[in-house]
């Protein structure tokens, strides 16, 4: 079997490997950017994260009396770091499996895929190209941050959603003066009520200046005007939403603007999967998913992408994580009560869990480790654990991960 991957993304690498692993003797993989690793590796997740981590670190320090700093640049070169040897890792994985990367921009041309004006003969196709952004000039945008050779003291967000408030506490704490605007009247507003106000104003008290239920009518360089005409100017606008699926060259194949699969990930055309963002993922955990659960199929399986209880995490301190829905009995337990935040100061914070018919149903958290609790609480949810068989679970003591017994333990 010949197999053609569109994109090497998390979805695109997950499902060529899955491919590889499982006997597909001829796996190409067609990559339209010279490096590999697509938008997680090179412009987001990875070098947001490499960016981060100091100044979580330098919070922590914070709160036991002591001082330290970054700037951007050494930030940016911690991203560049991480980056460059993920995406290098990325290619030697790829060889290391047999799977052949061609560069080139693929196309699909009366459902024959073509790569650099050549007829590519393959028995199934796993499009997996992710997001684009399209540009206006003079905005910088959330995935240029590790690449600019630029100081700023200050600068103005235009959007409130994961990457306006990851990016505007990381240059909060930094020492920018940070406008953030949305048009919602809270930040996260899918979450919980209680739980988005509570993040709200926690953003609005370490001074991030908060414009909600504001849009912003006209947007240049350094200046941008509100809808209600107010004017706001700083050193630097940046755009932290808006990317669009890339579908380029694939319309023949249905979409709404992403493209539209079944359970099982298979598009309107027979031989031809796809998985990840252009499927409408957003995450990088979903897209590996996805691509994994594309490349079973294709040999032969039925498995369905199972979207129930995947984890979301904004890597803030306190971080924000929450998985599921929040019906049913919900209770809260705030940090205060928890041994191990009080040994480390991290009182600020708390778990809300939604439970129904015995088993939880969501959760949302605004605490240190965040994405370490909403992941285990994540697989309770996904392999369907009752709550009485989770009362013989032992965490470890102390540990974050006890805010979990402690707070099953109070329900009634
Ligand atoms: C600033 C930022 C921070 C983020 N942080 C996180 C995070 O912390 N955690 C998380 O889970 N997610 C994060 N994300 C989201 C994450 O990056 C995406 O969900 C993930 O990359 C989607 O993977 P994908 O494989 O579907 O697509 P992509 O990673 O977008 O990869 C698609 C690939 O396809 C290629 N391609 C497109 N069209 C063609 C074509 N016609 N021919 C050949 N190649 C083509 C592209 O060049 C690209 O390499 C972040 C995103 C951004 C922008």
């Amino acid at each position: 079997m010949k197999v053609a991957v569109i994109g090497s993304g998390p979805a695109g690498v997950y499902a060529s490997l899955e491919l590889a692993k499982n006997g597909v003797n001829k796996v190409i993989l067609v990559e339209k950017e010279e490096r590999l690793g697509g938008t997680c590796v090179l412009y987001g997740c990875i070098p947001s994260k490499a960016m981060l981590h100091p100044v979580h670190l330098l919070t922590e320090l914070e709160k036991l009396g002591k001082k330290v700093s970054f700037n951007l640049d050494e930030l940016r070169k911690f991203g560049q770091e991480a980056l460059t040897r993920l995406s290098k890792g990325v290619e030697y994985m790829l060889e290391d499996n047999g799977i052949e990367v061609v560069r080139g921009v693929a196309s699909l041309r009366s459902g024959l895929l073509n790569v650099n004006n050549e007829t590519l003969q393959v028995d199934y196709i796993v499009l997996a190209t992710g997001t684009f952004r399209e540009r206006l000039n003079g905005i910088i945008y959330s995935e240029d941050l590790p690449y600019l050779n630029r100081d700023f003291q200050s600068v103005i967000l235009v959007g409130g959603d994961v990457g306006g408030i990851e990016f505007g506490w990381m240059l909060r704490k930094l020492g920018k003066e940070v406008f953030l605007i949305d048009k919602q009247s809270t930040l996260l507003p899918y979450l919980d009520r209680e739980v988005s106000n509570n993040i709200t104003n926690y953003f609005a008290k370490i001074g991030i200046k908060l414009y909600l239920n504001r849009s912003v009518k006209e947007m240049r360089e350094k200046e941008v005007v509100l809808d209600n005409g107010e004017k706001l100017t700083a050193d630097a606008v940046y755009m932290t939403f808006g990317r669009k699926p890339s579908i380029q060259g694939f319309e023949e194949i249905n979409h709404n603007p992403y493209v539209i699969v079944d359970e099982y990930l298979r598009t309107s055309v027979n031989n031809i999967f796809a998985a990840g963002d252009i499927i409408g993922t957003h995450t990088a955990h979903e897209a590996m998913y996805a691509g994994k659960i594309a490349a079973i199929n294709i040999l032969g399986g039925k498995k369905v992408f199972n979207k129930e209880g995947i984890p979301k995490v904004v890597y803030t301190h306190p971080t924000i994580a929450y998985v599921g829905n929040m019906d049913g009995r919900c209770i809260k337990l705030s940090l205060a009560e928890l041994g191990r935040a009080i040994t480390e100061k991290e009182t600020d914070g708390f778990l809300k869990v939604c439970v129904k018919d015995d088993k939880i149903v969501g959760a949302q958290a605004f605490m240190k480790d965040a994405e370490e609790v909403i992941s285990l609480i994540s697989f309770l949810i996904r392999f369907n654990v009752r709550i009485n068989e989770i009362k013989d679970y032992v965490a470890p003591h102390p540990s974050y991960i006890e805010v979990i017994t402690e707070l099953l333990s109070r329900l009634r």
